[in-house]
C-alpha cells in the first residue's frame, strides 16, 4: 500500500471506529473531544456535575447508621436520574454509579455486601431492569464488595413519588421480604435511588436488622424533600 492510499485507510478506519463507538457525552449526547479520567462528559456537563453532584451522608436516620447521596433531586441531578430511570439511558447509571462509590469513599465505613431495594416482578418486567440494582452493581464492582439480592417485593404498591407523606410509611408497609434461603451478612449497603422520607429504606433496613443483620447502610443517588 503506497503511503498516500495507507493514510486513507487509517482515516476511513478511524472513521468507522467513530461510527461504531462515537465518543458522546453520557449527559447530553454533544460529541466529546477529549476524554478524561471523568469518562465522555462535554465540558457543559462537567461544570454541572461539579456543582451539583457534591455528595454527602447523613447519620443515624430511621435505623440507618449511614446514608450516603450524590446530591439533591433537582435540576441536572434530577434530570439525570429520571433519564437512567424512566427513559432507559443505562449508561448514566454507571456514572452515578461511580460517582456513588467515590462519595462513599470519601467518609467511608466497613460492609459486607451491598444489596438493592428490589422491584415487583410486574414492574420488572415493564420497565426492564432495576436501576437500583444498575447502580448496586456498579459500586459492588469497583469496592470489590459483593453485590447480591437479598430481599424482594411481594406486593406491588402504588410508587411512592405518587402518594403524600403521610401515606408513605403505610404505603410500604409489607411490601418487601427477605429471601428466605440467604444467609445474611453483618452489615448490609442499601442501594435505592430517591431517598425521600425514608420510608422505603427504613423498612429494608427493619426487615434485615430483625433477621440479625447489625448494620444498615444506604447509598442513594438524591435526596428529595416534600414541600
Ligand atoms: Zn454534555
Amino acid at each position: 500500500m503506497s503511503g498516500e492510499n495507507r493514510e486513507k485507510y487509517y482515516r476511513n478506519l478511524k472513521e468507522f471506529f467513530d461510527f461504531l463507538f462515537p465518543q458522546v457525552c453520557v449527559f447530553c449526547g454533544n460529541y466529546v473531544e477529549d476524554f478524561s479520567d471523568f469518562g465522555s462528559i462535554c465540558e457543559k456537563c462537567r461544570k454541572k456535575v461539579a456543582d451539583e453532584f457534591f455528595g454527602g451522608f447523613m447519620d443515624n436516620v430511621n435505623g440507618i447508621e449511614r446514608v450516603w447521596y450524590v446530591g439533591i433531586y433537582r435540576s441536572f441531578l434530577k434530570e439525570c436520574i429520571n433519564k437512567f430511570k424512566f427513559f432507559g439511558e443505562l449508561t448514566l447509571g454507571n456514572f452515578l454509579g461511580k460517582v456513588l462509590y467515590e462519595v462513599i469513599l470519601r467518609n467511608p465505613l466497613k460492609f459486607d455486601v451491598i444489596t438493592y431495594v428490589p422491584l415487583h416482578r410486574k414492574k420488572l418486567i415493564s420497565r426492564g431492569y432495576n436501576q437500583a440494582k444498575i447502580v448496586a452493581n456498579f459500586v459492588g464492582q469497583r469496592s470489590d464488595i459483593k453485590c447480591e439480592k437479598l430481599l424482594k417485593k411481594v406486593k406491588n404498591n402504588l410508587p411512592q413519588s405518587s402518594v403524600g407523606a403521610v401515606k408513605r410509611e403505610k404505603n410500604v408497609k409489607g411490601v418487601f421480604d427477605l429471601l428466605k434461603e440467604k444467609k445474611l451478612p453483618q452489615s448490609v449497603l442499601i442501594v435505592d435511588d430517591v431517598y425521600t422520607t425514608g420510608s422505603t429504606l427504613r423498612e429494608c433496613c427493619r426487615l434485615l436488622k430483625k433477621r440479625g443483620v447489625s448494620n444498615v447502610y444506604g447509598g442513594v443517588l438524591a435526596l428529595d424533600y416534600l414541600l
